[in-house]
């Protein structure tokens, strides 16, 4: 099996190209040396390009979750409203709980989107005063991408003083976020996914105003404490020692995203892989979320004319990887994650050999 293309069609971690793993053979460096605060300093210049923001951009070496809950303990004292329509969205809303905080949902059902007018409705009727909303932007266990820029005006619309969490974990560098302009103030992403990065690393960006709401927190942890990555960031280092070798292949890989590919290819690239995978699975399959809605990096399917798990398995014999359905959805359904750095030729590959394995 060649990795020169991927094989490997899971909603992350997705396939890394051989060149960028290699980057984390590197030669060791220390990280308060001149040379590592080079490489930070052109990461940083980088994520802010890929943000698309002027403000802040961090790394921090966890995976995304860490960031999740850390965005919650920087500012949210008291009250946070968290939007769900999946197992992601959901998880979220047990974090928020388990720092203690007031939290109010809302809720989907799973395979549809957060509803901008539902959102509006309820910030109309609300009680409280919330520091911060969530959302998530995709929702991976369904396939359902949020219309981010909708629900983000809603609530601009409705509060100037409610802060913007985005868990964009499975679609940044994947589908358009444009932090300044649609006015994020924390969005979250882990490298495993959109950014085909081996997993372990989380990428984030943070507004003035989140920084403003950090300063007037007590406590807002150690590890994920944005004051301090904002005091080291801004002399090119990391508060903690980071995972070097994933700086290293994050460097090359925000490189190639920004000067060779380009975002605004990539994000096309995906659009062509959430509609090639639409296309070519309808014979067999329905789609399990919301059409309007469905991700450009990942697809839930139920079959039609086999189960699931004899699909994933034959799949298997042939020598490729899928997603399983997550969750409650296990049994019935099987993912496939069309993102990162798979080309519309592997997917093409893969969906031909798919359409014998399942019927
Ligand atoms: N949020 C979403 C939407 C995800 O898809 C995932 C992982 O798949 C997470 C959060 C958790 O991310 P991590 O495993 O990188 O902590």
């Amino acid at each position: 099996m060649t990795d020169r293309q991927s094989r490997y069609f899971v909603p992350g971690p997705t396939w890394v190209r051989p060149e960028i793993l290699a980057e984390m053979t590197r030669p060791m460096m220390g990280h308060r040396s001149a040379e590592f605060r080079e490489v930070f300093r052109r990461v940083k210049g980088d994520l802010k390009s890929l943000f698309r923001t002027t403000q802040d951009a961090f790394v921090s070496t966890s995976s995304g979750t860490g960031v999740l809950e850390g965005a919650l303990l920087n500012v949210v004292p008291r009250r946070v409203l968290v939007t769900t329509c999946g197992a992601f969205s959901e998880r979220w809303k047990t974090i928020a709980e388990q720092t203690g905080v007031e939290v109010d949902h809302l809720d989907h059902p799973w395979g549809e989107a957060i509803d901008p007018e539902r959102l509006a409705t309820h910030f109309a009727g609300r009680r409280h005063h919330y520091d911060a909303v969530t959302i998530t932007h995709n929702e991976t266990s369904t396939g359902v991408m949020n219309d981010l820029r909708a629900l983000v005006e809603v609530i601009h619309a409705e509060t100037s003083d409610t802060l913007i969490l985005v868990d964009a974990v499975s679609s940044l560098g994947s589908a358009p976020i444009l932090f300044d302009e649609w006015g994020i103030d924390v969005c979250i992403a882990s490298t495993q996914k959109g950014l085909a990065l081996p997993p372990g690393l989380a990428v984030f960006a943070v507004s003035e105003r989140a920084l403003a709401a950090a300063k007037k927190k007590p406590y807002r942890g150690t590890y994920f404490d944005f004051l301090e990555y904002k005091r080291q960031g801004d002399n090119d280092g990391a508060p903690f020692t980071p995972s070097i070798p994933h700086y290293f292949a994050l460097e090359k890989q925000l490189d190639h995203i920004l000067r060779e590919e380009t975002l605004d290819e990539r994000w096309e690239r995906h659009r062509k892989m959430r509609d090639m995978t639409l296309e070519r699975t309808a014979g067999y399959a329905e789609l399990m979320s919301d059409r309007t809605h469905a991700s450009v990096s990942v697809s839930a399917l139920r079959p039609t004319k086999r189960d699931a798990q004899t699909i994933l398995s034959e799949m298997r014999a042939r020598g490729f990887v899928l997603g399983g359905g997550y969750g409650r959805w296990k049994e019935e359904s099987f993912r496939i994650g069309h993102m990162g750095d798979i080309s519309l030729v592997a997917l093409s590959a893969m969906l031909d050999v798919l359409e014998e394995a399942a019927q």
